[in-house]
């Protein structure tokens, strides 16, 4: 591992556990600039997997964290190889980076911290939008994206669902005229309150199904016994 440039502004923004360290910065009014390089570098061929030749290096820019409450733009520069394997196909490519998927423009602790910022903080996705200087459509496409990738990737995420409920949910207060219906249908495994097996509650209330459920009974349209055609209203 090479020593890194800036050991100081590296532990504050945390760009080691990027596998980056920092080269320079610069205030450009709303944003932060950083620029940074990769600590190390992989040189193979992503088509052969022999290693190439060194051709240049080009400026990948990446949105990252906000520092002390301005959003952050990553500039990283990072090498481009030349295959010198005749029978392969790739002539050019560039060096990945650990901190960001190929073609994102995000790093993937970006992903993450905006669903802990929805998810934990209860944050909307326009305050979010506007902590990373992003846009709320690409906001909530990488939240949708990262929740999808939570859920189907897990191929046992039915696993143990029995009991689901059905209710209707506002999306979003405002509805304007061709826009899509801004009711959402959420379906909630229920099968813990069923089992009386909640987390967190009193042993002698585990039977007794939660405020939140009750209000979900109330107001669902049915609930279904998954394996049965048997429908509560
Ligand atoms: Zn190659």
């Amino acid at each position: 591992m090479q020593p890194t440039f800036n050991l100081v502004a590296d532990t504050i923004c945390r760009t080691a556990e990027l596998g980056l360290t920092i080269t320079d910065a610069a205030d450009a009014g709303e944003f932060t600039v950083i620029n940074a390089c990769p600590v190390e570098v992989c040189d193979k061929c992503p088509g052969c997997g022999q290693a190439g030749r060194l051709r240049d290096h080009v400026v990948r820019r990446l949105t990252d964290l906000p520092v002390v409450g301005f959003p952050t733009r990553l500039q990283v520069r990072v090498p481009r190889f030349l295959c010198l394997n005749q029978t392969c196909a790739q002539r050019i490519y560039q060096a990945e980076l650990d901190c960001a998927e190929r073609g994102r423009t995000v790093t993937r602790r970006v992903t993450r911290w905006i669903l802990q910022r929805l998810a934990i903080d209860k944050m909307s996705i326009s305050a979010t939008a506007k902590a990373l200087g992003l846009g709320w459509d690409m906001v909530n496409d990488l939240a949708l994206d990262a929740c999808r990738a939570l859920v189907y990737d897990d191929p046992g995420h039915l696993a143990g669902v029995r009991v689901l409920g059905v209710d209707e949910h506002v999306w979003k207060h405002t509805h304007r005229a061709g826009e899509p219906d801004s009711f959402v249908t959420v379906l909630v495994d229920i099968t813990p309150v069923i089992d009386g097996a909640c987390i967190g509650r009193p042993s002698s209330d585990r039977h007794r199904p939660s405020n939140a459920v009750c209000t979900l009974f109330e107001t669902t349209t049915c609930v279904w016994s998954c394996g049965s055609e048997d429908r509560e209203s």
